[in-house]
């Protein structure tokens, strides 16, 4: 099958046997569609620490392959989305079903084999059934909404006033989920704004001078919500962050199945943020274009049926 590997600092689509069923528990899939996101991005980097050699991708859907003996409840062919994160199973994290915070965790496509592949073999407790209703393009969109909706876990009171910071998909999506989830008085950063007025700002886009800029936005005894994932580390200046007693908040994920019924919502719209699909060899292309521009979500296509 043809996988786009990241092997040691170089990026190259191969072909390469598919993927063997070596444990009872788990799920041959065929990939039908696949987002592209920063966090691949930084994989390919080398920004990221993943494993030496693994395919790359992590948002995706598809149809059940092959099933393992000890698998229930799902059936051959049938239509899935897969959640990437993968916990110890041990832990008191794990245990509580807390699994991103498991500080084994394991994330598809940055330490496992992930899906920019024909297919992929994953254990079944990642798997989710995927109604008629919801397109493979649509399901593969919903880790980065499961993402965006740890913005409910911040703890942030709905009627404050608050600010989404950045200029992308991420900040679009997480400004429609805030509204539809009753934060009314949620604004998305499009023109200068005032200092010290907000309750709560949300960061989806960090440079270094986007920090000290959304500290000067909050008011005294406000919270800097964090959920993009930057790669390197940044520098905060207590001398801003201290007198302000400001709050931090950092939110990873919201639940999967929820955002899969998200995405069956009339009142979630999310349409115009998805782009196009693109054949697994206009990779480069794909890269450089979502370096670029981040104002739609960017798909691989494996099969003729991925938006259906
Ligand atoms: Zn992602
Ligand atoms: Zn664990």
């Amino acid at each position: 099958m043809k996988a786009l590997i990241k092997d040691g600092s170089e990026v190259r689509l191969r072909e390469v046997d598919p993927p063997l069923l070596q444990h009872p528990g788990s799920l041959r899939i065929r990939v039908a569609a696949a987002g592209l996101c920063r966090t691949d991005l930084y994989v390919a980097e080398g920004l990221l620490a993943s494993a030496g050699r693994l395919v790359l991708g992590h948002e995706f859907a598809g149809t059940v392959a092959e099933l393992g003996c000890q698998v229930s409840g799902l059936a051959l062919h049938q239509r899935v989305a897969v959640f990437p994160w993968l916990g110890c199973g041990q832990c008191r994290w794990c245990q509580a079903g807390h699994t991103t915070a498991c500080p084994q965790r394991r994330m598809l496509g940055v330490h496992l084999d992930g899906a920019f592949a024909e297919e992929i073999v994953v254990p079944a407790e990642l798997v989710y059934a995927l109604p008629d209703s919801t397109s493979f393009r649509a399901a593969a969109y919903a880790e980065p909404v499961a993402a965006s909706l740890a913005i409910l876990r911040a703890g942030l009171d709905p009627q404050s006033r608050g600010l989404v910071y950045g200029r992308n998909r991420i900040a679009e999506l997480t400004y429609r989920l805030m509204r539809l989830h009753g934060f009314s008085r949620v604004e998305l950063l499009q023109a200068q704004k005032e200092e010290s007025s907000f309750d709560y700002v949300v960061e989806t886009v960090t440079q270094p001078e986007d920090v000290a800029r959304m500290l000067r936005l909050l008011r005294p005894g406000g919270t800097l919500v964090v959920k993009s994932r930057h790669p390197r580390p940044l520098q905060l200046d207590l001398q801003q962050l201290v007198p302000k007693e400001i709050r931090l908040a950092a939110v990873n994920y919201g639940d999967f199945q929820t955002s899969l019924d998200l995405l069956r919502n009339p009142n979630f719209r999310y349409e115009d943020l998805l782009g196009e699909g693109h054949p697994l060899e206009d990779w480069r292309l794909l890269f450089e274009e979502a370096r670029r521009d981040e104002s739609t979500k960017s798909f691989f296509r494996l099969s003729d049926v991925w938006d259906s």
